[in-house]
């Protein structure tokens, strides 16, 4: 924990669970792509017209949660550590060596470790999420040298075709273009993943509307977000649909949206994911 949390939030959570400790994290300790997380709740999830509503969501159990948010609290400590665009690129296997290693994020128990291995290989049809699947084991690795840092966002993206797109975007739209996420390993898409659960008190089914579970990403293998430069949170909701980059992106006719409006995959409108 770092001090300036320890100063705002020490007292305080000496008398709160593990899940409220999670959730009192101030902002600047949570990944700024994820704020939409925050927006995110029952009342804003209103438009959601998938069946994953009308059938029984899958929530976790008061056990599994204990579980999950512990099991996020570890990975916020590790991205933390290891740094925000680090992170967008580190396995499985070097975030335990890591965790194990370092005493203030602490070894995965191997409960912790079960409970990882039961959410990255459930069928995410089960949570309402149709997608298919692109990384299929948590140990999988991305290499740094298959990928390019994009100066400034902390974010990395494919050689090759992602890249590409990439620039020609800039190039066409211009500089108020920003890519805001790129290459995630499985482990990022597991912190994801598991904070929006534990945010959404554990309903995978909710979590699983707006992000896509670990091994089901595109990010894992190819896609990438982007945003209008200065629009913060908002360019990871519907408003950034309305802005003139989106326009100016369609016009062109560079951007193919992985998930439009009613896509089939069970997931909301993303107009920020570019599908390559
Ligand atoms: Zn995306």
């Amino acid at each position: 924990m770092n001090r300036r949390f320890f100063l705002k939030f020490g007292t305080s959570a000496l008398t709160l669970g593990s899940s409220e400790l999670l959730l009192a994290m101030p902002e600047p300790y949570l990944d700024t792509n994820i704020k939409d997380h925050l927006e995110l709740n029952y009342k804003s999830c209103k438009d959601f017209s998938h069946d994953a509503l009308n059938k029984k969501p899958v929530i976790a159990s008061y056990d599994e949660r204990t579980l999950l948010n512990s099991i996020s609290i570890k990975l916020k400590k590790t991205q933390r550590y290891v740094g925000f665009g680090h992170f967008n690129l580190l396995c499985f296997d070097e975030m335990l060596w890591i965790a194990r290693n370092t005493p203030k994020i602490g070894e995965f128990s191997s409960a912790e470790l079960n409970y990882i291995e039961q959410v990255f290989y459930t069928q995410a049809a089960d949570y309402g999420f149709y997608g298919k699947k692109v990384t299929h084991k948590l140990s999988d690795k991305i290499s740094k040298n298959e990928t390019l840092k994009v100066p400034y966002t902390g974010h990395y993206l494919y050689k090759g075709d992602p890249s590409d797109l990439y620039e020609r975007l800039k190039r066409e739209v211009g500089p108020s273009i920003v890519l805001t996420s790129g290459v995630r390993s499985v482990v990022k898409q597991l912190d994801l993943f598991c904070y929006k659960a534990s945010k959404l008190r554990g309903n995978y089914s909710l979590a699983a509307h707006s992000l896509a579970p670990p091994g089901y990403s595109f990010h894992g293998v190819s896609d990438f977000d982007v945003g209008k430069v200065g629009y913060g949170y908002k360019n990871f909701t519907s408003a950034f649909a309305k802005t003139q980059e989106y326009k100016n992106l369609q016009k062109l006719g560079y951007i193919n949206i992985r998930y439009p409006k009613n896509n089939p995959f069970g997931v909301r409108f993303e107009p920020w994911h570019i599908k390559v």
